[in-house]
């Protein structure tokens, strides 16, 4: 009996042509995640990624977590595979479930068989091992309705597997597979939650900073490194890119009208987000902007901040509620350090009194006073990137 994990695609089974390609995406992404639990056989055959152990050194326990966290993979199985001989996927069943099924009230047996030269059909497969598993476990009642426990049978090509139910997998699709963007990364709450949102649809990151030192702390920089930290569970490795953003907030502040403040600051983070988007052949920004939250997230002032760039931006959370956005901060793991208290750049400069409704030509006109040019390439030039890997 051989301990493994079955992985099944999800949505890249829809993608038809470029299927192969996706596959093989998921197959590396797979691999990279997997390797400080063992040395793994990691193939895929009819939308199922198989992942076996190449020998007896490994931790199947944090393998399966770690898969859990893979863009592209809808449901997980930990799996015995045997022999393809249904006493030998009796005593599998016996010896790997059978303590669960013991525990059960009731129980059935689910067959599939991928192998059509397999001489029973699924019908007869799920009988005989029902029927012999109810004589080994005669206080479990077998119930074909609504069974407590199903135990899943499989015979495929190479072998049998047999498993208990499935769990579900991270879902998305394979990071890498559909380009690249520039997520531009606080130290909040949503951002976080934006990164994660954009990268399970296939996408792979490039996280970047703004930082304000020393109105804001080393203490803040090294919050969201961890924040990119948690988040290259899901990313794969990512090269964070901190950028220098005092001096261009110092202007700010010295030379245009207080008002205006937030929306020249968020209209130089973008430019700078872009060019490091060509840089990085990346297609796309990613913010974490949410409808009405604040002043700058009002539907006039997220025209102004977009005006100056021609990428689009992405902003996954944008119909989202607070409380939904606190429910996949929690469930990815990044709430508890994005609510430590150290103050983000945006909060040290915010106007009393912020434009809720500004209109273009009044902005272009606040921040023309400055060289836009010569501090964007000034802060690009600055730039300190950060490596994490998983
Ligand atoms: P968050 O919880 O992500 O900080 P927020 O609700 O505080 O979001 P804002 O401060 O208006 O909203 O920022 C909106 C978006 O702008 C953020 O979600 C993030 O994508 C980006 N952003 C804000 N500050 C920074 C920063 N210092 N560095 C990089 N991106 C930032
Ligand atoms: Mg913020």
């Amino acid at each position: 009996m051989e301990d493994m994990l079955l992985l099944k695609l999800g949505e890249i089974v829809l993608k038809g042509l470029n299927r192969k390609q996706f596959e093989q995406k998921l197959i590396a992404n797979v691999n990279r995640r997997l390797k400080p639990f063992g040395s793994f056989n990691i193939y895929c055959i009819q939308s199922t990624i198989y992942v076996e152990p190449k020998d007896e050194f490994f931790d199947m326990d944090a393998a399966l977590e770690a898969a859990q966290t893979v863009f592209g993979i809808a449901s997980i199985s930990r799996a015995a595979a045997c022999e393809k001989d249904n006493d030998a996927i009796f005593e599998t069943a016996k010896s790997y479930l059978g303590g669960e099924i013991a525990a059960a009230k009731s129980f059935k047996v689910e067959s599939k068989r991928a192998d059509k030269r397999f001489p029973m059909t699924s019908i007869q497969i799920s009988q005989y091992v029902g029927g012999l598993l109810a004589e080994e476990y005669p206080d479990t009642l077998v119930d074909v309705h609504n069974p407590e426990l199903t135990v899943h049978v499989e015979v495929r090509d190479l072998a049998a597997y047999v498993h208990g139910p499935a769990i579900p997998g991270a879902g998305g699709m394979p990071v890498g597979a559909n380009g690249r963007a520039v997520s531009l990364l606080s130290g909040g709450i949503d951002s976080p939650v934006s990164t994660y949102m954009i990268a399970k649809r296939g996408i792979s990151i490039i996280p970047v900073h703004f930082f304000s030192f020393p109105y804001t702390s080393e203490m803040a920089k090294q919050k969201v490194l961890d924040l990119a930290g948690i988040l290259t569970k899901y990313c794969g490795k990512l090269m964070v890119e901190i950028v220098p953003f005092t001096h261009i907030q110092e202007e700010i502040r010295e030379k245009c009208p207080e008002e205006y403040f937030t929306l020249i600051m968020r209209r130089f983070m973008m430019r700078i987000s872009q060019r490091i988007a060509e840089l990085n052949g990346a297609k796309a920004l990613v913010t974490g902007e949410n409808l009405g939250q604040v002043a700058s997230q009002t539907m006039e002032a997220m025209a102004v901040t977009q005006e100056c760039i021609s990428l689009p931006v992405l902003q996954p959370l944008i119909g989202m509620d607070k409380e939904e956005i606190i429910t996949v901060a929690r469930k990815i793991g990044t709430f508890k350090t994005s609510i430590l208290p150290y103050e983000d750049c945006c909060t040290v400069f915010t106007p009393r009194h912020p434009k809720t409704k500004p209109v273009v030509a009044d902005v272009i006109e606040a921040e023309s006073v400055l060289d836009i040019e010569g501090l964007v390439n000034e802060a690009v030039a600055g730039i300190e990137r950060v490596k994490l890997t998983v």
